[in-house]
């Protein structure tokens, strides 16, 4: 059958559509060139904010509307559970995030009349969780980036967030399994992988990834980084969402000690205001937040840090607010991604009153959207003059005589083709402008 996976939400999400793609065509069924010709519809929803469940569900709607034989998959799923039929009477199967290693099965059973909600405990691991699609992918930037799970679900607990009910509890893969399919992604040409959890430095805390081995559980996700490093061929390796209590001087010292891990974390903040990161439940201060980013930038002054920040938290002042602006400023992000708070049903926080009105976290938005912009500016402004090592991506989507890639930060680098560019290669790119979201280069022979 000709199937096709629209994938809404996070980098796990896309991660996980990936292996679905790879299992379905191993059990014999052929990727769609576009919707059009996809006779079956898979999409991977997302539930953290009510905006994300929205967007999937419309999108699955207007499938089941087209006539396609429909599948959601992912968290809103879990979220909705038998609900999401009274939503989409007509879907034919609703899968949960733990369980898509099910849907070959599944999709054989069609017409047969049986169950089509699967939902999963919260410890289950899904089976295919090493199948990827790279070798179908020639010519394209996917063939030499991959994503790889290491770390299932969430047992943090912050007060506004639905994804540990959803994704269910932390689950650390072996180890040995991680490099075993890390090793294989290089041979096939892979370049840089990017390590995924919700909260990746407790990888190996809850259970053992390391078993008889011998390896500090305080040390499980360092000793991977340092193992990793080692692989021939990998060039990069990546790893989010980063808690910042995981922000250790052993991980300090991997930075310091392994060349392919790259210099870049996102390590969410979430406010800057210790009022709010108590009722928030994220077990630091502003203080220890901004101690760790200190512990970064005195290795690497261009060590590139992005976060999140949730705007109009239930009972949010304006002196919450500044206290988030000072912060943001202090650590001096390259980056930063801002949300609205969305009250999600089932959570601590969805039983205070969302009292910020909408005009106000609009405004709060847009506040810290320019701030950051100056900001970007500014930090990118620095590395003007400097040459920086560039991973490249491909054509630039604008305009294909400009070609594009990223550096160790992660920061976006445009140049002039000069030609003799392949996906994949590393080039030493010399930055003459900088923007507040891209730098724009000379690539050097
Ligand atoms: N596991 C990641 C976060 C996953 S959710 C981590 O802890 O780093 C991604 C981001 O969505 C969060 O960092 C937070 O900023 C935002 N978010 C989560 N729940 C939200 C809610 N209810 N309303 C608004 N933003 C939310
Ligand atoms: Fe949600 Fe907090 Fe877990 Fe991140 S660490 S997924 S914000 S509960």
């Amino acid at each position: 059958m000709k199937f096709l996976i629209h994938t809404y939400g996070c980098q796990m999400n896309v991660r996980d559509s990936e292996a679905v793609e790879s299992l379905l065509i191993a059990a014999g069924h052929e990727l769609a060139a576009n919707e059009r010709e996809a006779e079956l519809v898979i999409v991977n929803s997302c539930t953290v904010r009510q905006k994300a469940e929205e967007k999937a569900v419309g999108k699955i709607g207007n499938m089941i509307a087209e006539g396609k034989i429909t599948g959601l998959m992912g968290c809103a799923v879990k979220r909705m559970g038998q609900d999401v039929f009274k939503r989409l009477p007509k879907l034919d199967f609703a899968v949960g995030p733990r369980m898509f290693g099910l849907i070959p099965g599944i999709v054989s059973d069609l017409g047969k009349g049986g169950e089509r909600l699967f939902l999963g405990d919260d410890n289950i691991v899904p089976q295919g969780m090493d199948a990827h699609p790279q070798i179908r992918r020639k010519g394209t930037f996917a063939e030499v980036q991959s994503y790889v799970t290491v770390l299932l679900g969430c047992d943090n607990r912050c007060s506004y967030c639905i994804v540990p009910d959803v994704r269910g509890h932390e689950y650390s893969r072996p180890a040995r399994e991680v490099i075993a399919e890390i090793e294989c992604l290089a041979e096939r040409g892979v370049k840089e992988v990017c390590l995924l959890g919700q909260s990746v430095l407790r990888y190996g805390v809850r259970n053992e990834a390391w078993p008889g081995e011998n390896v500090p559980k305080a040390e499980a996700f360092t000793r991977l980084l340092r193992e990793l490093n080692g692989i021939d061929g990998l060039e990069r390796i990546r790893f989010t969402s980063a808690h910042p209590a995981g922000c250790t001087e052993e991980l300090v010292s991997v930075y310091r000690d392994c060349p392919k891990v790259c210099r870049h974390l996102h390590l969410p903040v979430q406010s800057g205001s210790d009022r709010l990161l108590k009722e928030m439940g994220r077990r630091y201060t502003r203080e220890e937040y901004l101690a760790a980013v200190r512990r970064l930038r005195e290795l690497d002054e261009e060590f590139s840090l992005t976060t999140d920040v949730i705007v109009g938290y239930p009972g949010e002042t304006n002196e919450d607010f500044e206290a988030t602006r000072s912060l943001m400023d202090e650590a001096g992000f390259d980056n930063a991604f801002v949300f609205k708070y969305s009250p999600r049903p089932g959570t601590r926080s969805a039983a205070l009153e969302d009292d910020v009105p909408k005009v106000e976290k609009e405004r709060r938005d847009q506040v810290l959207l320019e701030d950051q912009e100056r900001r970007g500016l500014e930090r990118n402004g620095r590395l003007v003059g400097s040459v920086r090592e560039v991973l490249v991506e491909g054509p630039s989507k604008r305009n294909a005589e400009r070609w594009s890639g990223r550096d160790g930060g992660n920061r976006i680098v445009v140049w002039d083709r000069v030609g003799d560019e392949r996906i994949g290669q590393l080039r030493k790119v010399e930055i003459i402008e900088a923007h507040a979201q891209t730098l724009i280069g000379r690539c050097l022979h």
